[in-house]
């Protein structure tokens, strides 16, 4: 999988492709989440938190680097909306919050990184044509994902092919 890209029609089938997506992550997964306001960064992730066995509601975290639930993994749910909290996220934050039993996913907009571990998924948030179209792109680095490669397709066909 060198790219893959899901089109969704509403807030309920991309919340579908992120339990999908809960079903091939594991611990120590950094996900970040690239696109502007209102793209869905935050709708997928509380999908992403449903499907994990999060019972508490997902807010943004404002006031917090990061927001902490309790799941069958834990989610560690991050929000990188000022540029200057990104080196303190990526050399501080992130190296800490991998070594959990955890999945650590983080919002940010369309800023690049300084750098970054070696193995992440990165998932692109982008506006389609329709009001409540989006465009999902997935794209793996690093070789933790290649051998989840197949099951993380299998499972999205699976969603997106199953009666509603
Ligand atoms: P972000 O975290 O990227 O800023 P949010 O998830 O907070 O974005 O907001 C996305 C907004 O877009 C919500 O108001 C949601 O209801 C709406 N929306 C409409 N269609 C979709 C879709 N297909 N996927 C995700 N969100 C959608
Ligand atoms: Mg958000």
């Amino acid at each position: 999988m060198s790219e893959l890209r899901l089109t969704t029609t509403s807030v309920e089938e991309t919340q579908a492709i992120a339990a999908a997506f809960a079903a091939v992550v594991q611990a120590g997964d950094l996900v970040l989440l690239a696109g502007d306001l209102g793209a869905g960064k935050t709708a997928f992730t509380k999908g992403l938190a449903t499907a994990l066995g999060v019972t508490e509601p997902v807010t943004s975290p404002t006031f917090t680097l990061a927001q902490v639930y309790k799941g069958r993994l834990t989610l560690n749910h991050l929000d990188v909306y000022r540029l200057e909290q990104m080196a303190e996220v990526v050399d501080l934050a992130i190296p800490e919050l991998l070594e959990g039993n955890s999945v650590t996913v983080v919002e940010w907009g369309d800023v690049v990184a300084p750098a970054l571990p070696a193995n992440f998924m990165e998932i692109e948030f982008t506006f389609g044509e329709g009001f409540d179209d989006r465009v999902l792109t997935f794209r793996a680095t690093g070789t933790a994902w290649t051998a989840r490669s197949r099951a993380l397709v299998e499972v999205f066909q699976r969603s997106q092919s199953a009666p509603c």
